[in-house]
């Protein structure tokens, strides 16, 4: 096999994309980063080269492009808040859609074939069944999960077409930190349970919100399928020797298989810290499906991916030591 030498991470100073920038410093990896900092943040960036652009500047990519061979390319740099992308259609379809696009025809003008692509469940819509393997209908019910959903499609049609490669992958929920903290998760807003579970434990929120209990699953909160973001670096870091050593397309979903409740996390929160952890009871969230688990036997048999973090205790414990580090730097 070819080894991977040089690849372009755009996003990389995100949640998902610093612990991958990481990750591919680790393999011994040129890494370069291109960023516009909407969200992320440069100080997350452990590794490699960095440019401040944005995909939808094509000057910027031909620059990028033009200045270093790159093997492939790793996209995480989407908007990721489901209520607002109802609100704010033509921001998810303009960057996470049309942007994308750029970025892939600067690719396809310098010569790059491989992509590696941050795909969600939020492409299957409301599940018809769980856990949700790869053959399960796609029907977004919201902006964002259409817009990835439609870069998907762009990728199959560019293979068919070009022979692009490029792997999708369907992240379940993307959770927990570096086990050292070095890297965790920073959203502003933070949407996402467990960081805000932990913060109500650490002090820096007065409670957590349970956005309702009277769904049909055993405690009546929502179940969801937590992978350990260094699990999901992993998985890529797999797409891409797959497409570096010749292999074809491919899509899978990304998660444990386990489905844990919001009450199952705010509990495994208590036992982790041994903090006081403030609940309110709230209403449903809009377009929020009882269940999602993901059915990754796929990416398990193709890729030969097994996650190293499975177990919620774990994922919590190294949220809490990020959350912990970043309460003793404030
Ligand atoms: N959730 C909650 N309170 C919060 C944030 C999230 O009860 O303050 C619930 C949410 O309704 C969902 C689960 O926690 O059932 C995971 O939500 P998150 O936003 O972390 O990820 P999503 O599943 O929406 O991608």
């Amino acid at each position: 096999m070819t080894s991977v030498k040089t690849v372009l991470v755009v996003g990389g100073a995100g949640y998902i994309g610093s612990h991958m920038v990481w990750l591919l410093g680790q393999k011994g990896v040129d890494v370069v980063t291109l960023d516009n900092f909407s969200s992320g943040y440069p100080d997350a960036i452990l590794h490699g080269q960095f440019v401040h652009g944005d995909i939808g500047d094509s000057r910027i990519l031909d620059k990028v492009f033009s200045e270093h061979p790159f093997d492939a390319v790793m996209h995480f740099a989407s908007f990721i808040q489901v209520g607002e992308s109802v609100q704010a259609p033509a921001k998810y379809y303009q960057n996470n859609f049309a942007n994308t696009l750029n970025l892939l025809n600067a690719m396809r003008t310098y010569g790059v074939d491989k992509f590696i692509f941050s795909s969600t469940a939020a492409i299957f819509g409301e599940p018809d069944y769980s856990p949700i393997d790869e053959a399960h209908p796609k029907r977004p019910i919201n902006p964002y999960g259409w817009s990835k959903l439609m870069v998907e499609q762009a990728l199959a049609d560019y293979d068919h077409a070009y022979g692009f490669k490029s792997v999708c992958l369907r992240y379940f929920n993307a959770a927990g930190a570096h086990p050292e903290a070095l890297l965790g998760e920073r959203h502003d807003p933070e949407t996402h349970l467990i960081p805000l579970v932990l913060q109500a434990a650490s002090g820096r929120r007065p409670h957590i919100t349970v956005f309702g209990r009277d769904y049909d699953t055993p405690d009546g909160t929502c179940i969801r399928d937590y992978i350990h973001i260094l699990d999901l670096a992993e998985a890529h870091w797999l797409a891409l020797q797959h497409l570096q050593s010749g292999g074809e397309s491919a899509a899978f979903n990304l998660g444990n298989g386990n489905g844990y409740s919001v009450e199952n996390v705010i509990q495994a929160a208590r036992r982790i810290s041994g903090k006081i952890i403030p609940v309110q009871e709230g209403q449903r969230r809009a377009g929020d499906p009882a269940r999602l688990v993901a059915n990754a036997d796929k990416i398990k048999q193709q890729l030969g991916w097994q996650p190293a973090y499975a177990d919620l205790d774990t994922i919590v414990e190294h949220a809490w030591r990020w959350e912990s580090k970043c309460m003793s730097v404030k």
